[in-house]
């Protein structure tokens, strides 16, 4: 069976980690968590990155630090991952779901203002698949209206708009290094913020309301419960694995981005053709070959395609459910625009496999996926 996906190893990771060991600082925030935060800082310009264990972490330190009260309102898309309403729930605050573009599948800015009442402070765009939003226009409308924006960069890192790095545009970002994601340490993260203030806040939040940090600086002579807070920094364990693989990046999604193309280019006949439809990357974008999907023409081909591409070994996989109608999505958010492209391409979408590794199977899968369309297609149940 070829997996949908599968975690690359660089090569460096034992070597980083058995250097942490031997350090014995294995707690966070040591040489190897401040290594990969210069990364991040280098390469996706933003100024105060912090690593967190997860970009669910990241999430439930921004929605603290943007002071959400219960009640508040937070636009977002609903064809996103739970993470991103969960940490606005967590804080008693309310999900406000927005349709997204037939084209990107992120949220849809034109549904943005619609969708904003007198308790809204947030916006909550997703960088679905590492392409992004249209930033320009949130942006405008967030100044507008005097709202925060909080990039849900989680499948972003590498990916850009307009030379901008995905998570360092808005006031706040979160980076998921799941092992699922592009690059990745298990479960891991990040907090992105340029913001002098609001990283200052965040250092505190990040360890458990304390001012921990400023005193190993030696900023403060003693350390002091200063702010409500939890623990969301990671083990250097996990940071020497990270920095291992953020050394291998760019090399990761160049490798990606051929077999991305290569998927494009083989699939452009039966999109010509009105078959399936390929994602769009609009200009100004540079993506980072996170997911490579398909539109299928129903429900119906979509299951059917998924169970005769696991007849020939290559495990292909739909995506969200919309939150807006899971069950806690009903019970603790609202819809702010109607949501039928998100309900009709939930349904339809398929990603296929991708992972630098897969190459050599690559010919493989895409003959397999023209077969089973052909196959699907002469059905006379015409799905
Ligand atoms: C993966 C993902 C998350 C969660 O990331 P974790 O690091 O696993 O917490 C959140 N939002 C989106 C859009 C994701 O794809």
């Amino acid at each position: 069976m070829i997996p949908f996906n599968k975690s690359y190893v660089g090569g460096c990771e034992l070597e980083f980690i058995r250097d942490a060991i031997e350090s014995n600082t294995l707690s966070g925030d040591g040489a190897y968590t401040k290594r990969c935060n210069s990364w991040l800082s280098k390469e996706l310009g933003s100024q105060f990155p912090l690593l967190t264990q997860s970009a669910t972490a990241a999430l439930e330190m921004a929605a603290l630090l943007a002071d959400l009260n219960p009640g508040d309102e937070v636009i977002m898309p609903s064809y996103t991952f739970v993470s991103t309403a969960n940490a606005i729930v967590l804080r008693g605050a309310v999900p406000v779901f927005v349709d997204i573009r037939p084209d990107t599948l992120n949220i849809n800015e034109k549904l943005i203002s619609g969708a904003i009442s007198e308790r809204t402070r947030l916006i909550l765009p997703v960088h679905y698949a590492g392409v992004a939003c249209e930033m320009d226009e949130i942006l405008r409308i967030a100044r507008i209206h005097k709202l925060l924006v909080l990039e849900d960069a989680a499948q972003g890192i590498m990916s850009s708009y307009k030379g901008r790095a995905l998570g360092s545009i808005g006031d706040m970002g979160a980076i998921s290094f799941h092992a699922t994601k592009n690059i990745s340490c298990g479960e891991g993260g990040a907090f992105l913020t340029s913001n002098p203030e609001i990283a200052e806040r965040a250092e505190i939040v990040r360890e458990k309301g304390t001012n921990r940090s400023k005193f190993f600086r030696g900023e403060v002579d003693k350390y002091n419960w200063v702010s409500t807070g939890s623990s969301y920094l990671p083990s250097e364990l996990n940071a020497a694995y990270l920095a291992a693989q953020l050394d291998v990046a760019r090399e990761v999604t160049k490798r990606r981005l051929e077999m991305w193309e290569r998927y494009n280019s083989e699939f452009l006949a039966l999109e010509r053709a009105g078959v399936v439809r390929r994602p769009t990357i609009p200009p100004g974008c540079i993506h980072n070959a996170h997911i490579y999907y398909l539109i299928l023409p129903s429900l119906a081909f979509r299951t059917k395609f998924i169970e005769l591409m696991k007849g020939v070994d290559v495990s292909c996989t739909f995506h969200y459910v919309p939150l807006h109608s899971s069950p806690c999505g009903v019970e603790k958010g609202r819809l702010g625009s109607e949501m039928s492209v998100t309900e009709d391409f939930s349904e339809r979408i398929v990603r296929l496999p991708i992972w630098p590794g897969l190459e050599e199977k690559q010919g493989y899968i895409i003959k397999s996926c023209h077969e089973v369309i052909q196959k699907l297609l002469s059905r006379k149940e015409n799905y």
